[in-house]
């Protein structure tokens, strides 16, 4: 039996309430093998048993009090994943399905992301099993506060630097600043995403999103193609969705369908950008509420789904781009964009598509990006920002976009080639698995056994 399917099946045996932890080592560990067979330092020195378990996690309770009151307890976590290549990098998610399975498959995901952007950072993930839905302002703070308290010990600018992800956007990265600087007095870059008078990178916010499109450009330009004029179906209607939209329209496309938790928006005219981030940014309302506010855009609420299917990917587009959440196209929905001939798809998301799924788009031949590779450009430019922070110092914003752009590209020209050394042109998941595994790899040989 081969390294990578031995350590896999100890990992299965190991964790099997770990599903989507599981999930993301299967679709990583089962690309490694040929450069593995290059390098047999890296099962003699047990290198993917090493990279398979995190350095650390942190796990505790962050209690807090609600507008009433009352004692509300929550779990937190952080899981210092991989520091083999520099301080430990990655997202806080704030969502009531967080758990350390969910966590240990994003900050899996996170290493060989990280490694990507060409920067020295390791990967790490955190969050809590709080929803911010519903609560109010204060709520939010005092939770922010309480997380902080227990976080505040394990971070530092050159030890651990958290970000946002779902759920924690500028309002919550702003009152865990303030709590790890009253707990602290230290006035420095422990957080990534800030506000641009206290420390925030220009660009930042509208990272991933770009830097989405900037990848899905450069991976149309190999193949002679491009997004100009054409239709696309963007999902989810948050940060990442919603820089992707504005992107899209910058490149003369034009995005149709945005979605949430609740249901789906699908608008032949185009999602307008300004109304989303009024529904979504200033209400924190439903999607149906932008139904109201266009009158040409149609809700579909969530009750009308088929089982295991979901209909935003029923659109005739030419690309898609799922910027929600894990597991939101499944192999049925990914045959249905290619019945209807998308020739792209590009993964703001994480993990969004099933192994059914990436196999299909494989299997098809169109112009995939992986999510580790194609929505990298938001951690790359929160490194950007610890730059800055470092420098004290702040770029232009066309300084940190013209950086970014060429991040991406690099990145792209990175997988791809990778992916033609290996003798598999065009297969990015096997590309970009591959090239960032091996500097993670190269660097953990270097270290020794630790
Ligand atoms: P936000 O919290 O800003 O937005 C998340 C969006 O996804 C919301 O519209 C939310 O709907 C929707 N959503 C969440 N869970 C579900 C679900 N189970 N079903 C349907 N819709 C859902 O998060 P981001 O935009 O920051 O993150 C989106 C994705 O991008 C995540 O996978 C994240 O890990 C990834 N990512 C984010 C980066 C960043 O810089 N922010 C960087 C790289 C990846 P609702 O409003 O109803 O909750």
């Amino acid at each position: 039996m081969s390294y990578t399917q031995n350590v896999l099946d100890s990992l299965n045996a190991r964790y099997p309430y770990q599903p989507e932890f599981l999930q993301a080592a299967t679709e990583i560990l089962s690309t490694l093998q040929p450069a593995i067979d290059q390098n047999p330092d890296y099962e003699r020195y047990k290198i993917l048993e090493r990279l398979t378990e995190p350095e650390r996690i942190y796990s505790f309770r962050v209690e807090w009090l609600d507008d009433k009151g009352q004692v509300q307890v929550n779990h937190g976590y952080r899981v210092q994943f991989n520091s083999a290549i520099g301080p430990y990098k990655g997202g806080l998610r704030f969502h009531p399905t967080v758990n350390e399975g969910i966590l240990k498959f994003l900050g899996l995901e996170q290493i060989l992301k990280n490694s990507l952007t060409g920067t020295p950072i390791g990967g790490a993930k955190g969050g809590a099993d709080f929803d911010p839905k519903g609560k109010s302002d204060l709520e939010v703070m005092r939770f922010c506060q309480a997380f902080m308290v227990q976080l505040y010990r394990y971070i530092g600018a050159t030890v651990d630097v958290p970000a946002g992800d779902i759920g924690v956007g500028g309002r919550e990265i702003g009152y865990l600043y303030g709590a790890y600087k009253r707990l602290t007095t230290k006035y420095e870059g422990i957080l990534t995403g800030k506000g641009l008078t206290w420390g925030g990178s220009l660009v930042r916010t509208e990272a991933t999103g770009y830097g989405l499109i900037y990848f899905t450009d450069a991976m149309l330009k190999d193949r002679g193609e491009s997004l100009k004029g054409k239709v696309c179906s963007v999902s989810g209607a948050g940060n990442v969705a919603t820089y992707a939209c504005e992107k899209l329209y910058q490149m003369g496309a034009t995005p149709v369908t945005v979605s949430d938790s609740r249901g789906f928006i699908y608008d032949p005219n185009g999602i307008k950008v300004d109304v989303l981030l009024q529904v979504k940014g200033k209400e924190r309302a439903s999607l149906a509420r932008y139904a109201e506010l266009v009158p040409s855009a149609k809700f579909t609420p969530v009750s009308e789904y088929a089982p295991n299917r979901h209909p935003i990917w029923d659109v005739p587009v030419y690309a898609a781009f799922p910027c929600a959440t894990q597991n939101e196209v499944t192999e049925e929905d990914a045959k249905a964009l290619l019945k209807n001939g998308c020739k792209c798809v590009a993964e703001g998301a994480n993990m969004p598509s099933t192994i059914g799924a990436i196999n299909e788009f494989l299997k098809a031949g169109i112009a995939y990006g992986p999510a580790k590779a194609a929505n990298a450009g938001g951690v790359a430019t929160s490194q950007l920002e610890m730059e800055q922070n470092a420098g004290m110092t702040s770029w232009s914003f066309e300084e940190v976009d013209a950086k970014l752009l060429k991040i991406m590209t690099d990145l792209y020209n990175n997988a791809a080639s990778t992916a033609r050394e290996f003798k598999v042109d065009g297969n990015l998941v096997l590309g970009a698995n591959i090239a960032g595994f091996r500097k993670v790899a190269d660097a953990m040989l270097a270290q020794g056994v630790i």
